[in-house]
C-alpha cells in the first residue's frame, strides 16, 4: 500500500504518457500547492495502553486541493519523495507541527509529544540536524516533546552517515521511533545500533492478532525484545477492544488505532483533548 505512486501520477494526469512529465507536472503542483497553503496536519492520538492517558499525537499530511478535495499522502508522498519536493514540504510538516504543540501548551492543554514522519531523502539532502534545531528554536518548543519517525528502510543507505545524524538527534533531546516495524529491510543487529525510543509495530501484524497464532507469536516477541533493548512498544492500527486487551496482556506500551481515534483536524484535536480532560 505503501508504494502506489505509480497509479497516483496516472490519477492526477490522466492523458499523459510520459512518466518522467507526469512526474514534473506534480512536482509543480506540489510546489504551488505549498505556496498556497493547501497541505494542512491531522493529528492521531496515542495512548498509554495501561492508564488510557496520552502519550503523543501523530502529524500526518492531507492535501486539500481546490478541485480533487482532500487527497490522502499516500497518493502525493511517493512522487515528492521521487522529486525531491519532500524536502520543503517535510520541512513544512516539521515547522508546522512543532508550531502547533507548542501552541497547544501555550493554551494550557497538559503537554504531549508531537510524532513527525521523515523520509530517508530528507537525510540525505538536508542538513536535517541544523534544520530541526532551528525549527525548535524558531517554534519555542521544548525537544522532547519532538519525535521523529523512521523507518527501516534507512539502514539500507550509508549506515554511519545515518548513525551520525540519528544521534546527533537524539542529543539535541529529541525522541526518535522506528516506524511500520516488521515491513523494513533491517536486520536486528541494526536495530542494536540505531539509537530508538520507540518502536512502533506495523498494523499488519496487529490486524489479526486475535486469530492468527503466529502474528500473536510474532507480536509477543518483538515486544520482549523491543523492552529488552529499553525501547517502548507502540502497537499501530488498532481498531478493536479485542486487539487492545491482548495487547495490554502482551505487555505493549502504548496503541494507536481508529479504536482511539482516526487522525483529526487541529480543531477537533481540541475537543479530543477537552473530552479526556473531563475523564
Ligand atoms: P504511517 O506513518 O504508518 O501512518 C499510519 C497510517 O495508518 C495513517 O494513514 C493512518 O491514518 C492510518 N491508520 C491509523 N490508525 C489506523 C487503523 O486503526 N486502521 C487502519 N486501517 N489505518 C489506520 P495516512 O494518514 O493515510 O498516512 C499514510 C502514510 O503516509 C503514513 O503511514 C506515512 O508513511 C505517510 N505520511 C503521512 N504523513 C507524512 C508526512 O508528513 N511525511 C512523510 N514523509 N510521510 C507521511
Ligand atoms: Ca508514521
Ligand atoms: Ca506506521
Ligand atoms: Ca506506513
Amino acid at each position: 500500500a505503501k508504494d502506489n505512486g505509480k497509479n497516483t501520477v496516472q490519477f492526477f494526469v490522466a492523458g499523459m504518457d510520459e512518466a518522467y512529465s507526469n512526474t514534473m507536472v506534480l512536482e509543480t503542483m506540489m510546489h504551488k500547492a505549498l505556496n498556497n497553503n493547501e497541505f494542512e496536519l491531522h493529528y492521531q492520538p496515542r495512548i498509554n495502553v495501561r492508564t488510557g492517558a496520552l502519550s503523543g499525537l501523530e502529524a500526518l499530511i492531507r492535501w486539500r486541493h481546490p478541485e480533487q478535495g482532500l487527497i490522502p499522502p499516500t497518493d502525493f508522498i511517493p512522487v515528492a519523495e521521487e522529486s525531491g519536493m519532500i524536502n520543503p514540504i517535510g520541512e513544512w510538516v516539521l515547522r508546522t507541527a512543532c508550531a502547533q504543540n507548542k501552541s497547544w501548551q501555550d493554551a494550557g492543554y497538559p503537554p504531549f509529544s508531537v510524532a513527525v514522519n521523515l523520509s530517508v531523502r530528507q537525510f540525505r539532502e538536508q542538513n536535517l540536524v541544523q534544520l530541526i534545531s532551528d525549527v525548535l528554536r524558531e517554534t519555542g518548543l521544548e525537544p522532547q516533546y519532538l519525535e521523529l519517525e523512521i523507518t527501516e528502510n534507512l539502514s539500507m543507505h550509508n549506515m554511519e552517515y545515518v548513525l551520525s545524524i540519528l544521534h546527533e538527534i537524539r542529543t539535541l533531546g529529541v525522541k526518535i521511533s522506528m516506524d511500520d516495524f516488521g515491513t523494513g529491510y533491517s536486520s536486528l543487529s541494526y536495530l542494536k545500533k540505531f539509537p530508538i525510543d520507540h518502536l512502533k509495530i506495523d498494523q499488519s501484524f496487529i490486524r489479526d492478532i486475535q486469530h492468527h497464532k503466529e502474528d500473536h507469536s510474532i507480536v509477543k516477541a518483538i515486544i520482549s525484545m523491543a523492552h529488552s533493548l529499553g525501547m517502548i512498544v507502540v502497537a499501530e492500527g488498532v481498531e478493536t477492544d479485542v486487539q487492545s486487551s491482548l495487547l495490554h496482556e502482551m505487555d505493549c506500551d502504548e496503541i494507536q488505532g481508529y479504536l482511539i481515534s482516526k487522525p483529526l483536524s487541529a480543531d477537533k484535536i481540541r475537543h479530543f483533548l477537552e473530552s479526556k480532560d473531563e475523564q
